[in-house]
């Protein structure tokens, strides 16, 4: 059988094969794939910009192509768009800003597929999509039987929801129907750069478009270009700690980066962490973190992925033995 480089399908450019790359451009196409498996072992592809591939994929990967956005609900408030699994996020979100619906500007330049994108409640400068989330549609693996999850039951947290826990490879999601306004839009600027630039720039009343252009703006300063250089975005989560942790943490190290939750937990800066065990200055078979950010592992020439993986570890090994803190991978590994 013709083997398949995988190397354009993930934005960590790991040169692994798979032998069964199938396209999949409508829920039909899912239906009819379904009825016709062999076995239950399958793997969801979107864009390929959260997975880390350790090793040749020998089972069939479903490379999700749904299309179509359409509004399929409006008063003078609100739109309810419904927007196919395979649409490209940032497409979508400039479609929203073009047409001033708000609700998506602070998720700007955020890479993959709309339909992967509350699978790990993605979020960033202060929004999570879970905000925006009307319902999930799609369909089950071993029964091939459809269903719409609204938002309490895709019970989403940071960086997670049931399609990330109990549903992991059970579920395809194939359609996302959003809530975006269309009047009184929920600026948001609390996160601190997003802040600072707006000072800078003496704007107190930024538009939806204005925040999108910001925040594009601080993102491609600060993140690397996954097509130039190999990388997932932010490797791990942010760990959560409790205020007695912290406190113990802050008297050998009182300049620790953390801000409190609406919990009672404090999220800490994973970035932070790895800086401070010297991330920055190692470098081993290809594999090293951002200079800018260190959270970004990064693909520095050609790793394999488990050059990556072993890398990743290494860093775990580290930050738990001098923080005493147990770091959890964003990145889902194959
Ligand atoms: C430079 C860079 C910056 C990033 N910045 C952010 C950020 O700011 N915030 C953030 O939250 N994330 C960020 N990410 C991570 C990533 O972009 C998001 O997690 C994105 O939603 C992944 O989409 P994808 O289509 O590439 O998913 P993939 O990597 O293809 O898949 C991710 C997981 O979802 C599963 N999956 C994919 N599609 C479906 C589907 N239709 N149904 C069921 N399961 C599916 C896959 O099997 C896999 O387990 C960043 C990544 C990069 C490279």
């Amino acid at each position: 059988m013709k083997k398949i480089s995988l190397k354009q399908y993930n934005s960590f450019g790991i040169d692994v094969k798979a032998t069964n790359l199938i396209s999949i451009e409508s829920e039909i196409d899912i239906i009819n794939f379904l009825e016709k498996k062999k076995n239950d072992k399958i793997l969801i592809l979107g864009g390929g910009t959260n997975i880390l591939f350790t090793k040749d994929i020998d089972y069939p990967i479903l490379k999700i192509e749904i299309k179509g956005i359409e509004i399929i609900n409006e008063d003078e408030d609100e739109v309810l768009v419904s927007v196919g699994a395979g649409e490209n996020w940032n497409d979508l979100v400039w479609w929203s800003i073009e047409n001033n619906f708000g609700g998506l500007e602070n998720l700007v330049s955020i890479p993959g597929n709309v339909g992967s994108a509350p699978i790990q409640n993605i979020g960033a400068y202060g929004k999570e999509i879970n905000e925006v989330i009307e319902n999930c549609r799609g369909i089950f693996i071993k029964n091939s039987t459809m269903k719409i999850f609204n938002k309490d039951e895709c019970k989403f947290s940071y960086r997670s929801s049931i399609f990330k826990e109990e549903l992991k490879d059970k579920f395809i999601i194939s359609n996302v129907t959003l809530r975006l306004t269309k009047r009184n839009h929920k600026i948001n600027t609390e996160y601190k750069s997003l802040q600072n630039t707006l000072i800078q720039r003496g704007d107190t009343n930024p538009s939806i478009k204005n925040i999108a252009e910001f925040v594009h703006s601080i993102r491609s300063n600060k993140l690397p270009n996954y097509k130039k250089i190999g990388n997932a975005g932010s490797f791990f989560k942010n760990p959560l700690i409790k205020k007695d942790k912290l406190k113990e943490i802050r008297l050998s190290c009182p300049d620790i980066v953390s801000h409190k939750t609406k919990g009672s937990e404090y999220k800490i800066s994973a970035a932070w962490l790895i800086e401070n065990c010297g991330f920055k200055k190692i470098e081993v078979n290809n594999v090293t973190v951002h200079k800018k950010q260190a959270l970004v592992i990064i693909n520095s020439g050609n790793a394999k992925g488990i050059d990556i993986y072993n890398f990743s570890q290494k860093i775990k090994k580290t930050v738990r033995e001098k923080f005493d803190i147990l770091l959890e991978e964003e990145v889902n590994i194959l």
